[in-house]
């Protein structure tokens, strides 16, 4: 059933755009906004995204694996002015209590044969990496403003152990920002700290991380954000690899006991240095050790997955790759994708994003992602190099483009 009268489409049809007006008699809605706690009054009006301030670059990164392992870059934002929004779908009653039982924790959820999604509206859900400078609620804005239906942020700075607790009314301002946009929970995805090592052979960074991490899930569950991706760690060449993936499950295991309902999402890695989890075998090595399995999940990242030898330049390479993953991990298990194009050649092992079309994989290394079913209802996101203004913004349509 679609919500009510309050979801219409508006021209550019092949991006399915859509514009929402919320009715406060919408019983979708109604349902969304019971999910979590202290979401404000339902508004009538039609949103459209305001011009913004340029961001800095809090939510670009640069990513040093902790304990100086390889490199990455993610895409500098900068200033975008304002478009129509574009917002996620949700077509059926059913999906949404799907949701919000995923979100209150009581369902082990797959609304979605294909992956692990809640939902199954069979569409695909493109973002960014966005960012949150000047506060959390802007990078809903920002989100918007480029067309996301699906986005990644970092919730405080990633570069500090230190961080200022997250203050109720900013809390209030998320959640009123991304219900207000249409943002279903499962589709906002936080990246973890860089600083995180959950698997780290030093008592003192190990006791850190984990210390952290509880912090980050916490902000999560007071956002009713129900998925947070990390990458899962490094044994720094120091300890053996299964020691490492035991103290990385037993640091979420930790975690996930002094919280409620949020999940842990693995990325996958390029199997540079001494990282965990290029080899998707390793990552069910530690979710075999996970005690809450509802819990925990994967985001594969097309990059790494390139660069780790998984090729994805043809359809039959992602047929294979799903295959492989559907057998070594399992399909129930796959929650997000970072959608990236790759600097360095298959099995490189070099973690180097690259815009979409203009790497390894090209751009018909992505169609088969906007094709097939495994990729439907999950958070899709770009961390490519944004060196422009309108680099995400383009992407996605390029992407969107490869559906028809
Ligand atoms: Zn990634
Ligand atoms: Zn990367």
């Amino acid at each position: 059933m679609p919500c009510c009268d309050a979801i219409k489409i508006v021209g550019d049809s092949d991006l399915k755009k859509m514009v929402h007006t919320r009715k406060a008699s919408c019983a979708v809605h109604k349902v969304i906004q019971n999910g979590t706690a202290k979401v404000s009054g339902v508004q009538t009006s039609t949103w459209t995204s305001r011009k913004r301030k340029a961001p800095s670059d809090q939510g670009s990164a640069t990513s040093a694996e902790k304990e100086g392992e390889a490199m990455t870059v993610v895409g500098k934002q900068k200033k975008k002015t304002s478009t129509k929004v574009e917002i996620p779908l949700k077509k059926e009653m059913t999906e949404v209590k799907n949701e919000v039982a995923y979100v209150n924790g009581t369902s082990t959820a797959t609304g979605n044969k294909f992956n692990g999604s809640p939902c199954s509206t069979g569409l695909r859900y493109l973002g960014a990496h966005i960012s949150a400078a000047g506060g959390l609620e802007n990078a809903i804005t920002n989100a918007v403003s480029i067309g996301a239906r699906s986005f990644a942020l970092f919730l405080s700075s990633q570069r500090t152990w230190n961080r200022k607790p997250l203050e109720e009314e900013t809390v209030e301002k998320f959640i009123t920002a991304y219900k207000g946009a249409g943002y279903p929970p499962h589709l906002i995805l936080p990246h973890g700290s860089y600083l995180l090592n959950l698997g780290s052979p030093d008592e003192a960074t190990l006791s850190k991380s984990r210390d952290l991490l509880i912090d980050e899930l916490k902000r999560c569950e007071r956002l009713g954000i129900t998925q947070y991706n990390v990458h899962p760690g490094s044994s720094c060449g120091k300890i053996s690899r299964e020691e490492c993936m035991a103290k990385i499950a037993e640091s979420i295991n930790f975690a996930h006991r002094e919280t409620k309902f949020v999940s842990v999402l693995l990325e996958n890695m390029s199997k540079q240095g001494h990282t965990i989890g290029g080899d998707f075998a390793e990552l069910k090595t530690i979710i075999d050790q996970i005690e809450d399995k509802t819990r925990i999940g994967v985001c594969l990242d097309t990059c790494h997955a390139f660069a780790a030898g998984y090729d994805l330049r043809t359809e039959e390479d992602w047929k294979k790759m799903i295959q492989v993953f559907d057998e070594a991990v399992g399909l129930s298990y796959l929650k997000a994708m970072h959608i990236n194009d790759s600097k360095g050649d298959l099995g490189c092992h070099l973690d180097r994003h690259e815009n979409i079309g203009k790497g390894k994989l090209k751009k018909q290394g992505f169609l088969p992602l906007m094709k097939m079913p495994h990729f439907a209802d999950i958070p899709l996101v770009l961390e490519t190099p944004c060196e422009g203004d309108d680099v995400y913004e383009r992407e996605i349509k390029l992407l969107y483009s490869l559906e028809k």
